[in-house]
């Protein structure tokens, strides 16, 4: 028999208790924005359960860039929590869908496709001209 678990008590309980996130027209305007290496992070970390260094090797970071990237990730969803606001991925003009290649900014948060993105290539950010940029390539959804 398990143990009984002791009442837990919530001070001030979310507003949002599912995210329409599958939602063509989502009715909340105001929400929270997720990266794409965000969204990513999370997803290696948290959904596919791969450790902290096999994490940061698939996004060709090093661990505390990827410690950095996902810490963002975690106080954006913990925010849209407390707030009850609505969460969605963005990032340049890219379609999740198709998969995505290119680089991200540490500096600023953009996030740009390129076709002919590779690890080695050294590249600056287009919007800050930033060298803190990491090459960030995701599958298909
Ligand atoms: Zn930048």
């Amino acid at each position: 028999m398990g143990r009984q678990t002791s009442k837990r008590y919530v001070k001030s309980p979310p507003r949002n208790f599912y995210f329409p996130s599958e939602s063509d027209e989502p009715l909340i305007e105001d929400f929270i924005g997720l990266t794409v290496a965000e969204f990513e992070a999370m997803r290696l970390k948290h959904y596919i359960s791969l450790n902290q260094k096999d994490s940061a090797e698939n996004m060709s970071v090093s661990q505390p860039t990827f410690s950095r990237i996902l810490d963002k990730a975690h106080q954006k969803i913990t925010k849209a929590f407390i707030e009850g606001k609505d969460i969605r991925v963005y990032g340049g003009n890219i379609d999740l869908k198709k998969g995505f290649k290119g680089y991200g900014c540490l500096n600023c948060d953009e996030e740009w496709e390129d076709e002919l993105a590779a690890k080695e290539r050294k590249v600056n950010c287009p919007n800050c001209n930033s060298k803190k940029v990491y090459y960030l390539v995701r599958e298909p959804l």
